[in-house]
């Protein structure tokens, strides 16, 4: 828990124009519903308007946030501004399609006080775009990057997909090359997954995509960490890499970091430091909650010691700063076990931290597991 730090606000848009068929997210291809969310979604924020003094960041993601008009724009962030007090220097992200962006929708987000747009590129290869059912084509993410810059943002992301079907790693540089081409002040490269209930998990079971085998994954990933990092960017968090300290997502560093926030929109989760409650996920369902006046919560829990300090863990081992040494005290032999797992080059111990390595960002998932009591 980190109460310390200041709390960030979330709004999830839960609608895409099309479904891409390796996305297992919530979000509805129907753009007819976005009225009714809209007026829902006003109502929950009234629901909370006094429950946290400040905040420090913004994130309006999905889903597409682009697939919005630029009048619902301009009443979505009027009613958050009108409802919150959002630090002058707070940090406000739009997740975008390059097929959305255009010179007026970017216009009108920076005249907003949007300040960081995070563009879903995923690849700059023609064919790769075309196996993911993206809208846009290379080209398009090149002119929607020009566009971006042009609207005058000065702090873009992009978002990328290695391990694709087919895709090799010379194929894999060539598309981070690609980004490199923008200087964009961050990079999130995710490795292609195959979710179950999906298109393409359907196909993996046919045997049609065969996803990485662990030695695959281990070279995708180290020649990301290895080809970034000579370019000059960190890398903060096992999918994240920001271009300097400066630029790394202020928002999602919140989740990493356990401080608090608050999420409106079907599905999205809030944490006010002790006690977690998500709301309900169907956007039928969360409409019809608050036409009724009532809280759109499906669930909530708060947390025990024990589960704070290994969501530290969890958490901890995803990030290059890592978490306080002290977090494990209580776990009998941890000075042995740390003094291996630092041989082993998984992790670093310093200044009263534990930092993963590269190697350690391999197994995140399952180092925490190791320290519990
Ligand atoms: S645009 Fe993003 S959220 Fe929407 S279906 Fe595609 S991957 Fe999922």
């Amino acid at each position: 828990m980190n109460k310390s730090l200041t709390p960030g606000l979330y709004v999830h848009v839960p609608f895409c124009r099309t479904k891409c068929p390796y996305c297992a997210f919530y979000s509805l291809p129907s753009p007819a519903l976005i009225p009714r969310w809209m007026e829902a979604l006003q109502r929950e924020i009234q629901f909370y308007r006094d429950r946290f003094p400040l905040f420090d960041t913004l994130y309006l993601g999905g889903g597409t946030p682009t697939v919005l008009s630029h009048v619902q724009w301009s009443d979505l962030m009027e009613t958050l501004f009108n409802a919150f007090n959002i630090s002058p220097d707070a940090e406000i992200t739009v997740e975008a399609n390059p097929d959305d962006v255009t010179p007026g929708l970017m216009g009108l987000l920076h005249r907003l006080g949007v300040n960081r747009v995070s563009l879903g590129v995923q690849s700059f290869d023609d064919r790769e775009l075309h196996t993911l059912k993206r809208r846009h084509n290379a080209r398009g993410a090149i002119e929607a990057l020009d566009c971006i810059r042009d609207a005058g943002f000065s702090n873009v992301g992009v978002d990328l997909m290695y391990g694709l079907p087919g895709q090799g790693e010379e194929m894999w540089l060539k598309t981070l090359g690609g980004a490199l081409a923008f200087r964009p002040e961050h990079i999130s490269c995710y490795q292609f997954t195959v979710e179950a209930k999906t298109p393409f998990g359907r196909m993996r079971d046919k045997g049609m995509i065969a996803p990485l085998d662990e030695e695959q994954e281990r070279a995708f990933f180290i020649s990301t960490s290895d080809f970034l990092r000579e370019k000059g960017y960190v890398h903060y968090e096992i999918s994240s890499y920001a271009r300097g300290l400066t630029f790394t997502s202020r928002h999602n560093m919140k989740y990493w970091q356990q401080a608090p926030y608050l999420g409106f929109g079907p599905s999205a989760h809030s944490f006010d430091g002790n006690r977690r409650w998500w709301n309900l996920s169907s956007v039928q369902d969360y409409c019809q909650a608050l036409s009724r006046g009532k809280v759109p919560v499906a669930g909530h829990e708060t947390l025990s010691k024990e589960q704070h300090r290994m969501e530290s863990l969890l958490l901890g081992f995803r990030i290059k700063d890592g978490f306080d040494f002290r977090t494990l005290e209580k776990m009998p032999g941890h000075k042995k076990l740390l003094r291996d797992l630092e041989r082993g080059g998984l992790v670093r111990v310093e200044a009263g931290r534990v930092m993963p390595t590269d190697e350690g960002f391999l197994v995140a998932d399952s180092l925490p597991l190791l320290f519990s009591l």
